[in-house]
């Protein structure tokens, strides 16, 4: 390839837009450009980064086992109208309608349509397990989409659905897939951690997150300082808490009578609320007693927290005592549903000690409540399980933190979709048996900008070898003057025919720019043909390291090999 027919617009300025290096770099550098919030065209440049990474990731899957598919973006309603995800998922759903009027998704992640594909075509205990897996656009309406690929509202995920006779083939699976993350992560380069997902204190852990470990990070990671403990885990930011300003600051706090309303739906039918407002509670058991956290409904709360927390009150807490006990709600003031309230709540104010948030008694409600104001809120970094300096709960050694940008997460489903959409097999004594699943997602735009976060300097990106657009960049610094073309002409033959991945900067830029240029792209290897041409000597020079060598121009393949 040469470099006067590709399209690598660097820009010399740095866009006022970009906040983190990773956005900054592949702007500069030309790999993507922005078409609007969160959405980005991908150059020739970045085309190929995404390439690799997707090879390696389907390498990694297909080796675990995995079969890929490609399943429709478009999704209709009616999918997630059978596992009540349309209702819970929240304003992250691109949703829209048909010329008939019929509702349809922009797919944020395939658990409906995949359950109700194996649902029609598994029968038989026989054909499993079963690993499928797509690689595609995925979209959310991100509140705040930002970084650049780091948190678009179209990116690119591998979603791989494991599907498994029971609970222990589903371990198997999340072993295996376990693994396949850490190699694929450890093959693009990545510096990571695989932490668990929820730090709640109860059961086993049943998700995991992997960090690449990055300033740029919007998750903070906890760990064990020793290495033979290994415990890590992602602190709660339950980020998918509406803001004071979505939900609008209300009047004062108010009982009023709710006869014969006992969920949070009924509630928000009650007052008239849209059913986006509604705020779950979930309870927690922690070393500091029970908390309830306010959630809003949606795939975290589906399927991350209520894992591990002890249970939607309304859904499972039936018992008042337990209630009070989390609330400190007089005796008989908190009702048998618990505390599922449409709350102001602010952003900080993720967690709330559940005492005071307006507990509901039988037919009566709070209306209109504000923490801070009608009742003590307690911070979340007070009732985070483990914090930075908290004891290890594994080891009890003080523990340090860590930002991290989650480019994966794993996780065990058991059969909440299976049994929602009907996905049932017969088993060897011919009894129906609901299909046990796991989910399991990496985000490919994402890992992009990660690997460029932790790979780069002042002058710009750093590559990998595993993910560089090209491995060598073939650069004459006149490429006007005939020894400098011939030589460096041969030397981007020869390395093509060898089956390198080679780029040739034949501009007739200045040398400054030229050099700039690679830098500023981060082509691992970089062959110099200058004043040395003559004598037939060209130069190497590493970007990682800056190390150069002057080397003979027919020993440049077996340097570079
Ligand atoms: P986050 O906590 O950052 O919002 P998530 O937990 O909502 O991510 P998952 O539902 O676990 O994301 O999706 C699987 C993977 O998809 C994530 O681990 C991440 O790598 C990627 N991903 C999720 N949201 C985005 C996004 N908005 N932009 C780019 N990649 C994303
Ligand atoms: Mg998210
Ligand atoms: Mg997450
Ligand atoms: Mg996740």
């Amino acid at each position: 390839m040469r470099l006067t027919t590709w399209l690598v617009p660097t820009l010399r300025e740095v866009p006022a837009e970009a906040e983190v290096a990773s956005h900054r770099l592949l702007l500069r550098a030309g790999f993507i450009r922005r078409v609007a919030a969160g959405i980005y065209t991908l150059l020739p440049l970045g085309k190929r980064v995404l390439a690799k990474i997707e090879s390696i990731v389907r390498e990694e899957m297909n080796r675990a086992g995995g079969q890929e598919i490609l399943m429709p973006i478009l999704q209709p309603a009616e999918l997630w109208h059978r596992s009540g995800r349309w209702e819970v998922y929240g304003p992250e759903l691109f949703r829209l309608k048909d010329r008939h009027g019929r509702d349809f998704c922009l797919g944020p992640t395939h658990e409906e349509m995949i359950t109700a594909l194996v649902a029609a075509e598994v029968r038989s205990y026989k054909q499993l397990p079963l690993l499928l897996y797509q690689i595609g656009n995925k979209y959310r309406d991100e509140r705040r989409p930002r970084f650049g690929l780091l948190r678009g509202r179209e990116f690119i995920m591998k979603d791989l659905y494991s599907f498994d006779r029971d609970w222990a083939g589903l371990e198997e699976s999340y072993r295996k897939m376990y693994e396949a993350y850490t190699r694929v992560f450890t093959r693009v380069g990545l510096n990571f951690r695989a932490v668990e997902a929820d730090t709640g204190a109860i059961g086993g852990s049943v998700s995991h997150e992997f960090m690449a470990l990055a300033d740029a990070g919007e998750a903070v990671v906890v760990y064990c300082p020793d290495a033979a403990c290994g415990y890590a885990a992602n602190v709660e930011k339950a980020e998918s808490l509406p803001s004071l300003e979505e939900i609008g600051e209300e009047g004062p706090m108010e009982l009023v009578a709710t006869p014969g309303v006992r969920s949070a739906e009924e509630v928000a039918a009650f007052l008239g609320l849209p059913v986006k407002q509604i705020i779950k509670t979930l309870i927690y058991r922690t070393e500091k007693g029970l908390v309830a956290a306010l959630v809003r409904g949606d795939r975290e709360v589906n399927e991350v927290k209520l894992q591990n927390h002890l249970g939607v009150l309304e859904l499972e807490l039936a018992d008042e005592s337990l209630v009070e006990e989390a609330t400190g709600a007089p005796p008989g003031f908190a009702g048998p549903i618990g505390l599922s309230l449409p709350l102001v709540v602010d952003r900080e104010v993720l967690y709330v000690k559940a005492g005071a948030v307006g507990a509901n008694r039988p037919d009566a409600h709070y209306i209109n409540v504000l923490p801070g104001r009608d009742f003590p809120v307690q911070n979340v970094a007070d009732i985070r399980q483990v914090s930075e300096g908290d004891p290890c709960p594994r080891c009890g050694q003080p523990l340090l933190s860590v930002r991290g940008i989650e480019v994966g997460q794993i996780f065990q489903l058991g059969d909440k979709y299976s049994r929602a959409l009907n996905a049932y097999y017969l088993d060897e004594k011919g009894e129906k048996r609901p299909i046990i699943m796991g989910c399991y997602g990496i985000g490919i735009t994402r890992t992009m900008a990660a690997v460029v976060e932790q790979h780069h300097d002042e002058e710009g990106i750093i590559w990998p070898l595993a993910v560089a657009p090209f491995q060598v960049l073939v650069l004459p610094v006149n490429y006007e003057e005939v020894p400098q073309r011939e030589v460096a002409e041969e030397i981007y033959n020869l390395l093509r025919e060898k089956g390198i991945e080679v780029l040739l900067d034949d501009r007739e830029e200045r040398p400054g720019v030229k050099f700039k240029d690679a830098d500023l792209v981060g082509y691992p290897l970089r062959i110099t043909v200058g004043r040395h041409a003559a004598e037939g000597k060209v130069e190497l020079k590493l970007r990682r390291t800056g190390e150069t060598w002057l080397v003979d121009k027919d020993e440049v393949l077996e340097k570079v090999a």
